[in-house]
């Protein structure tokens, strides 16, 4: 579940909500963050390199902070990964970390999809003109720094830049291999239910995918498999609304789209709960869609080309604040 999909306007209910539900998912969990984070390394300029160690051993993590992923990686570059996630609560950005396109947008400005609170796409700029900045703040150019490798990340989880009446696929109950969705015990007037689409997506499919693989070792892995691929995503340039846009149609086509059951188009409205939208979460459970053998080989591809894009623009986007 993840509640930080909840307008601001609501922050009692939220913080309610947040009592009582478990901890939300987190896009691409800790260890898809993190092979970003490492393959981007491979692809750093010495001056970004340099640039990046400064800032981020000048300015470490606070050392008090409760970190999602445990304890901090010994590599300061990955291990500022997946701290955007847990500072998201109490700076209250979580809009930062998505952004909302229709299913049935296929082009064209994101600003109209970009909510008072913000959106990925405004963030990442946001925080890349912080970094690119060298008279600014340092404290706060290393945090600029933290948020890009995490939200570049963010962007490439195809359920990261799409709404279907459902917040991302949170509202979309699925049976993953063996698993159930089941309704959250403790509130099931809310209609959510795990595992849903958002919430495999962010983690499950990947996790299955890298199988033992470490991050480090995934990323290696991702360099060698999109060897020629590279090269493309780097001539092409800096675009990161067409990097969400890329995603958007990842998620039809991969996520949406490749259930033998047809998902149809919801009007587009962002739920409070998964009751809302004349109760999506219970419509969509009764659909019963299954994480099969043969979804996940397609997501699997999808997943792999998703974060080896995701790490080779992430070090273009540090590269060019670093010159
Ligand atoms: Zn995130």
């Amino acid at each position: 579940m993840k509640w930080t999909r909840l307008p601001r306007a609501l922050p009692v209910l939220l913080a309610l909500i947040g009592l009582f539900f478990v901890p939300s998912a987190h896009a691409w969990g800790c260890r898809g963050h993190q092979t970003v984070a490492y393959l981007a390394e491979k692809h750093l300029t010495p001056a970004a390199r340099q640039m990046l160690d400064q800032l981020l051993s000048d300015h470490p993590i606070d050392p008090q902070l409760k970190r999602w992923c445990g304890n901090s990686l010994s590599d300061s570059f990955a291990d500022a990964a997946t701290w955007p996630d847990d500072v998201r609560a109490e700076r209250n950005n979580g809009p930062w970390h998505y952004i909302d396109i229709p299913r049935d947008k296929h082009g064209g400005p994101l600003a109209e999809f970009c909510g008072p609170d913000g959106c990925v796409t405004r963030a990442i700029s946001e925080q890349f003109a912080i970094l690119k900045d060298k008279s600014a703040d340092s404290a706060k150019r290393a945090e600029a720094a933290r948020y890009i490798i995490h939200f570049v990340g963010d962007l490439h989880q195809p359920l990261h830049a799409v709404n279907n009446g459902d917040n991302g696929g949170n509202c979309v109950p699925v049976k993953f291999f063996r698993h159930e969705p089941l309704l959250a015990a403790r509130h099931p007037e809310t209609e959510s239910y795990s595992p849903n689409l958002h919430q495999v997506w962010d983690t499950e499919i990947v996790e299955r995918d890298m199988e033992i693989s470490s991050p480090q070792r995934f990323a290696d892995e991702l360099d060698e498999k999109f060897r020629a691929q590279i090269r493309s995503w780097q001539d092409a340039g800096i675009h990161v609304e067409n990097w969400a846009w890329e995603s958007h149609e990842r998620a039809e086509r991969a996520a949406y789209g490749a259930f033998p059951k047809k998902i149809s188009i919801e009007p587009n409205v962002k739920p409070v709960t998964c009751a809302e939208n004349n109760h999506i979460g219970k419509r969509m459970f009764d659909l019963r869609l299954v994480i099969d053998d043969a979804y996940q080989h397609q997501a699997e591809n999808a997943v792999d080309e998703s974060l080896a894009a995701a790490g080779i623009r992430l070090a273009m986007i540090l590269n060019d604040a670093a010159k």
